[in-house]
């Protein structure tokens, strides 16, 4: 079934710079030809695309399935994670691999991959977070970029005595991953003073889940990013900043590009539907919005917007980092209740892996605020380069994986979390209508997603060996 061929007829083809209606026929797993009535064989099936959207495979290079966090662990399993990816559009996803004190970003490359390999539905890599740096760790990490295919590894400035570097370790990885051609990505905020207000807002009584938010104000995510990006300046390296929030950030990383430094980010899209409006309240509720970075003001919002637009932030990935909201469900324990009476034990973290196209579709391309290619090229074009995967992902070029989402663009779906496929018992667009919707979804040729029906099965995804960024 898998190398049948199939010739998707008719459809309006959208990259990052076209837009036009033609056949694509997929072969042996790749792109065979584009153009117009392309003849067919016996051994072709033939999907008629009059009326839809013919869109790379999503890639979303910031997902945690499985991930271990503090005390409990996403709710998401890479099977039930990657399947909802599939379902919303999306057949690259690049996840983590966490170098704890006590294994090598070796160890922990290895370890992900095995328990990654038997349940992906989509393609996959890894972003191995390192959390601590020796001369050992950073011959690991070139090991791991010349001979592993992963060329991304993940730093955090926030969760002091947890996940946190300082300074002179990220520094180090930025020379080294840099001069390589890899990529350093980072968590900005200022962990040590946001544990700070954390403490004092506890010692004060302050134990609703708005003083989430409350205690990790915008600035200390600016003063982190530009510290960040002063590094990077000095190391010689291209950086990209993971979930960029505020206008605090970006104003930063804006001078940052203005001045020719090659600094990348994205941001996430609860950050564009929501607003910290959401907060004010002091209902349990409310955790379902406890992420890191916090929501912030509508005029940080419209910041992101503009960031989007100009392309100084080049990337929507979701960070899905789904915690259950009723404790026990399917089984996963210490979730989002754990903090009904602390804020500071909500996990932090909410799903996104399913709706990321079809929201933003809805709220960028149909309000005018992105442009088709736009959209192409911030979900899957622009992720494929700066993390090594392009033209292999992210693109629908002769050559290219046949990655193929068919989108209608005139359907409408309502959001509810009932009818999502993954693990998580909410989602933050519960009852929200969207315009567009995902009807199927190729991977490397093979039809994984028709309309409701499940076509993809576990273990089909593949790892997806990585080359050097593109950081253009
Ligand atoms: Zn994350």
């Amino acid at each position: 079934m898998s190398n049948t061929a199939t010739l998707i007829r008719n459809g309006r083809v959208i990259t990052a710079s076209d837009d036009y209606v033609a056949d694509v026929l997929m072969r042996d797993g790749v792109i065979h030809t584009i153009g117009h009535r392309i003849a067919t064989g016996d051994d072709v099936a033939v999907v008629d695309a009059t009326g839809l959207y013919v869109l790379p495979g999503g890639v979303d290079i910031h997902v945690h399935l499985e991930n271990v966090i503090g005390p409990t662990i996403t709710c998401d399993t890479f099977a039930s994670g990657t399947r909802a990816a599939a379902f919303g559009g999306t057949t690259t996803i690049v996840d983590f691999a966490l170098q704890t004190q006590a294994n090598s970003p070796l160890g922990a490359i290895a370890r992900a991959q095995r328990s990654a390999e038997s349940q992906v539905a989509v393609d996959f890599s890894l972003h191995v977070i390192v959390t601590r740096v020796d001369e050992q760790v950073l011959q690991d990490v070139r090991h791991a970029m010349h001979h592993e295919g992963v060329t991304s590894f993940k730093m955090f400035m926030a969760y002091p005595g947890v996940m946190m570097a300082d300074d002179a370790a990220i520094f180090r990885m930025l020379r080294q991953v840099g001069a390589d051609g890899g990529m350093v990505a980072l968590h900005a905020e200022n962990g040590t003073v946001i544990d700070l207000l954390i403490k004092e807002a506890l010692q004060a009584g302050h134990t609703s889940p708005r003083y989430h938010a409350l205690t990790r104000p915008a600035i200390l995510e600016g003063e982190a990013t530009n510290r960040g990006i002063r590094l990077a300046e000095l190391a010689g390296a291209p950086i990209y900043f993971v979930h960029v929030s505020s206008n605090q950030a970006l104003k930063h990383i804006v001078a940052a590009r203005a001045e020719g430094i090659p600094v990348f980010a994205e941001t996430c899209p609860h950050y564009l539907l929501f607003d910290d409006s959401v907060y004010n309240s002091d209902a349990v509720e409310i955790a379902k919005y406890v992420m890191t970075p916090p929501l912030r003001t509508a005029d940080d919002q419209k910041h992101l917007w503009r960031a989007l637009r100009y392309d100084d932030l080049q990337v929507i990935a979701t960070d899905h980092c789904p915690f259950c909201m009723k404790e026990g469900h399917l089984g996963y324990r210490m979730q989002k209740m754990r903090g009904k009476d602390d804020f500071s034990l909500i996990p932090n973290g909410a799903p996104g892996i399913e709706t990321r196209l079809a929201s933003l579709f809805d709220i960028g391309v149909m309000q005018g605020k992105l442009s088709l290619n736009r959209f192409v090229e911030l979900t899957a074009t622009t992720p494929a380069k700066l993390f090594g995967m392009f033209p292999r992902k992210g693109t629908i070029a002769v050559g290219s994986d046949a990655d193929v989402v068919l989108f209608d663009p005139s359907a409408t779906q309502t959001v509810q979390a009932e009818n999502l496929h993954g693990n998580c018992d909410y989602t933050l667009l519960e009852g929200r209508v969207l315009r567009g919707r995902v009807e199927k979804v190729f991977l490397r040729g093979t039809l994984i997603v028709d309309g409701l029906q499940w076509l993809g099965r576990e273990g089909m995804g593949r790892f997806v060996p990585r080359g050097e960024v593109r950081a253009f």
